[in-house]
């Protein structure tokens, strides 16, 4: 194997196999309340990037989301073990009260092994950091962290209202007050503001923080977004999958060998929504070339990095 897979992480953790189950917390963002923007980020919608399963189950408790959605990923996969994914929109966003009163709700499943939350690095406050840590202190806590670039100029272009400083100071702060939480950085590459060596940079920058997974998107052009306004307004590159997969080995040859990745590419999940790259429609083929080429090209995860020194601090 090329890389260290979230599945290997994942029996480590658990001993075997663990389902995440998508679970609405109820919250919104603030790239779509109106406090940073009402547009969203430029690249996101919400049924087409699959965080629509979540979307269906607001209103509902999570607790009834759970009991409705168990049975159904039991009986599909035997599946025993499973973590509550709070995928869409920002999952820290909320008061103090309302985020305990959410998350201890899933734990009170008893199948619910831990949780995993997907949040943006400009909304976590100390607290809601410190209240992270004492649930990890109990229990299995993955924050989903939404940090898409290092780059600033993608950054604007993605409206993503955040800076890679932003970003940066959060993985700080979890450094320094969450030792138990684990994290998986979210980073989309593809952006026609991408630097030529943006999968790099931002494996280093990983690297220097206790960072536990990763997980990789290719910049993808769906219908009713702000990036779909610009495609059809005049369209602009996106990758190949030999493209990409050139970002994605730069990534792993530079990503330290025990961080995991969850994730080499993502599928639309109504491929009459995806305007491009067309790879993007196919769920399981893109994925299975990526990871011919890494064979072919002997990619190894770590492999460039420059002493053993490095992988060891
Ligand atoms: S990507 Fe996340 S933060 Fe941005 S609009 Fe979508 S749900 Fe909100």
């Amino acid at each position: 194997m090329s890389y260290y897979s979230y599945s290997q992480y994942l029996q480590k953790i658990f001993g075997g196999k663990t389902y995440k189950v998508v679970v609405a917390s109820g919250l919104t963002c603030p790239t779509r309340d109106g406090s940073l923007s009402k547009a969203g980020c430029a690249f996101c919608d919400l049924r087409g990037s699959s965080s629509y399963f979540g979307k269906k189950g607001r209103g509902t408790s999570v607790q009834q989301q759970l009991q409705a959605r168990l049975p159904q990923v039991q009986a599909r996969f035997g599946a025993t073990r499973f973590l509550a994914y709070f995928q869409s929109y920002t999952n820290t966003y909320s008061d103090l009260d309302g985020l305990r009163q959410i998350y201890e709700s899933a734990l009170q499943e008893p199948q619910i092994q831990g949780l995993c939350i997907g949040t943006r690095p400009d909304c976590l406050a100390d607290s809601v950091i410190s209240l992270l840590e004492e649930l990890a202190q109990r229990t299995y806590v993955s924050l989903e962290l939404g940090i898409q670039s290092f780059e600033d100029t993608t950054l604007e272009w993605l409206a993503r209202g955040h800076t890679a400083q932003d970003s940066i100071h959060a993985l700080e702060r979890l450094k320094k007050l969450a030792p138990h939480v684990h994290i998986c950085a979210h980073l989309i590459f593809g952006s026609p503001t991408d630097s030529p060596h943006t999968a790099r940079k931002a494996s280093k920058i990983l690297n220097q923080y206790p960072v536990q997974g990763a997980k990789l998107h290719q910049l993808m052009i769906l219908k009713n977004t702000e990036l779909g306004r610009r495609w059809n307004e005049s369209q602009f590159h996106t990758l190949s999958l030999e493209e990409y997969a050139e970002q994605v080995i730069e990534f792993i040859e530079n990503l330290h060998p025990t961080i995991y990745l969850e994730r080499l590419c993502a599928t639309a999940s109504h491929s009459e929504e995806c305007l491009a790259p067309a790879w993007s429609c196919n769920r399981w083929k893109p994925h299975n070339q990526l990871r011919e080429i890494l064979k072919k090209t002997h990619c190894q995860q770590g492999s460039a990095l420059r002493s053993i020194s490095s992988l060891t601090s």
